[in-house]
């Protein structure tokens, strides 16, 4: 059985803007306070692992021992079949540039590199996340979520962040970039895996 949260303050260990806000937003309804890692200045470790479980473990861990408080850690990103599950664990990596990163530059090189490999249509994909809740005694809780969905071109929609306006869901005719942000967390991998948190570590206590 899971480790239940029973404090009232929770680190968020991202330096991400949009995934501090779907935390935060995903937490609403929970008498828990959400700490932003950058607001309390902590440092953004590597992530040398090479799973979401992996990182995910090593940011909460790391946000956890530095703060002396709970943290939860999201390790997300999209595989895409056509490109035998690239860019995955390097999806933030594939956005890089001197200048910061640039997601439109990265969205463009899946669609250029499954052009390439002539990949058809539908160029199935699906954006996975691991959320890792970790303590300062070093005990940790971890849960998987995913969406199933189909890269698609051109990009639409300039809502949420990061890869939404070119994955369209299935069961979807619009993208994640189209919907509105907060319904999103309804069907997104980060939801889902939301849940399971919720479930395992803050809904009541099981008879
Ligand atoms: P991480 O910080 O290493 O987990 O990077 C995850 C990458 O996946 C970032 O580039 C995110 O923009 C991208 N990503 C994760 N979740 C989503 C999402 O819900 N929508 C769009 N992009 C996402």
């Amino acid at each position: 059985m899971s480790r239940r949260f029973s404090g009232s303050r929770l680190v968020a260990a991202t330096h991400n803007r949009g995934k501090l806000e779907e935390i935060r937003h995903l937490f609403a309804a929970f008498p828990v306070e959400i700490l932003a890692a950058t607001d309390l200045g902590l440092a953004e470790p590597a992530e040398t692992e090479t799973t979401f479980l992996g990182n995910a473990r090593i940011k909460a861990h790391a946000a956890a021992k530095a703060s002396g408080l709970p943290a939860l850690a999201d390790d997300s990103g999209i595989a895409v079949d056509g490109l035998g599950g690239a860019p995955g664990v390097h999806t933030a990596d594939w956005a890089e540039t001197p200048g910061g990163r640039d997601f439109v530059q990265a969205m463009t090189r899946v669609w250029r590199e499954l052009d390439a490999a002539a990949v058809p249509e539908p160029r199935t994909a699906r954006f996975l996340c691991t959320l890792v809740l970790a303590w300062p005694d070093g005990h940790d809780e971890a849960f998987e979520g995913r969406i199933e969905g189909r890269c698609v071109w051109p990009m639409r929609g300039s809502q949420g962040h990061g890869y939404d306006p070119m994955f369209q869901p299935d069961g979807f005719d619009v993208t994640l970039g189209e919907m509105d942000r907060w319904e999103k967390n309804h069907i997104s991998h980060r939801g889902n895996a939301f849940r399971k948190l919720i479930a395992g570590c803050f809904g009541p206590e099981p008879a």
